[in-house]
């Protein structure tokens, strides 16, 4: 079997036609029709070439037969060699060019001609490729024009580059959020601490407790903020881990009736910015939430690992990450495609941030997972330096 019948995605053409589609997804769908009608060949596809995979982001026309969609390493693919310039954009004849020939996956899939254009960000960036395939030769390819399919690249190239930018900025104004309502907690809490003890041992009592019932509002907006999810610029400083953590708990244990968010850890310091790790935590219990539409039991802990870095688990006994998906779930805009978790909307982007915000304070995510029994995602951050803090926080 070859490595991408291995990994070929059964079924999943069908579920992409069938999920709930976003305004994005229906475009995208619709550009992808166009391109594959003008290219008059047997199948389509939009794929992202993420690092070292590439991942079937959409298809169009007969995908099963070519054992699409599929998440595929990207060395294997006739796409990374028309991208690195090794192999042309318009291929009548696969078996003319040799190192087209020689790819395992040309006669596995029994392609017999190909097109494929780079999809680019407006920066240069490579998001991926839009390409053609039909398992005959086809010898009015070269004829064709495909700068038109170059257009429609360009098309799904801002489509997308939009999509990202106003998720980031979306993430951005929460980092700062969460920041904010951060920097604000430790004032507060003395404040109404101090507004208390004042109210024992003054003659002016209202003017201790309208100290303190101000505080506690503030304290109450604070809280709102965080509710709102945050995080902000990337730095590296010693924060509590566990804390952050548990102010998320909080917050997410007010969004659902359904699911019981267990949590109980000791204070583990790291380094790295709390608002960015803010939101990780908010995405990582926001899928715990999502993908759990049954509900259940959902465990949060926060403990150090043997080289004394922070590692924080959130566990859910929801519907758990198919086999096939679990190589492409940080790729920017992948979506499991399934009958359960149809109409479960999202976009694809939070766990390409969640990565991107982890390898930036020097720490990484990845997870583990069960189709049908549930995920754990883990959150690793550097330990924070010896002598910063007290015995009691670092024992
Ligand atoms: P979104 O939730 O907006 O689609 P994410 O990037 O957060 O985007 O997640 C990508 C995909 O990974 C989701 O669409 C979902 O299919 C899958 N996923 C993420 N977290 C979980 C989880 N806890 N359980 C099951 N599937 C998950």
């Amino acid at each position: 079997m070859s490595a991408m019948e291995a990994m070929s995605v059964r079924g999943v053409a069908e579920a992409m036609g069938n999920a709930a589609p976003t305004g994005q997804h229906q475009a995208l769908a619709r550009v992808l029709g166009l391109a594959h009608q003008m290219l008059e060949m047997e199948f389509a596809y939009v794929a992202a070439l993420d690092g070292e995979r590439q991942v079937h982001l959409a298809v169009a026309g007969d995908a099963e037969s070519f054992g699409a969609p599929s998440v595929a390493a990207a060395s294997t693919t006739i796409c990374r060699l028309m991208v690195d310039g090794k192999a042309p954009e318009a291929i009548p004849d696969t078996s003319a060019i040799p190192a087209v020939r020689e790819l395992p996956i040309v006669a596995a899939a029994s392609i017999g001609s190909y097109v494929g254009v780079p999809i680019r960000f407006s920066d240069g960036r490579l998001f991926g490729t839009l390409c053609g395939l039909s398992h005959h030769r086809d010898d009015s390819l070269h004829q064709r024009d495909i700068s038109f399919i170059k257009m429609l690249a360009d098309v799904i190239a801002q489509l997308f580059e939009s999509e990202e930018a106003r998720v980031r900025a979306v993430d951005v104004q929460q980092q700062k959020l969460a920041r904010v309502a951060h920097d604000l907690r430790s004032p507060l809490t003395a404040i109404l601490g101090y507004a208390e003890l004042l109210r024992e041992h003054t003659t002016r009592q209202p003017y201790a407790e309208t100290i303190a019932s101000e505080a506690r509002r503030l304290n109450a907006m604070v809280d709102d903020l965080l509710a709102d999810r945050s995080d902000a610029a990337a730095e590296r400083l010693p924060f509590d881990l566990t804390a952050a953590v548990r102010q998320q708990v909080e917050v997410y244990r007010g969004h659902s009736q359904t699911h019981e968010i267990v949590f109980d850890a000791e204070p583990v310091w790291t380094l790295g910015d709390v608002g960015k790790t803010t939101n990780i935590v908010s995405n990582l219990l926001s899928n715990a939430i999502k993908y759990s539409p049954g509900g259940g039991q959902i465990v949060v802990s926060v403990d150090r690992s043997d080289d004394d870095a922070g590692v924080l688990s959130v566990r859910d006994h929801g519907l758990g990450i198919p086999a096939y998906a679990q190589d492409a779930l940080f790729t920017p805009f992948f979506r499991v495609a399934s009958t359960a978790s149809d109409g479960i909307s999202g976009t694809g982007l939070g766990l390409a941030l969640v990565r991107e915000a982890a390898r930036q304070q020097g720490g990484d995510v990845g997870f583990t997972s069960e189709e049908g029994k549930g995920s754990e995602f883990w959150l690793c951050l550097p330990a924070a330096p010896l002598g910063v803090f007290g015995a009691s926080d670092r024992p």
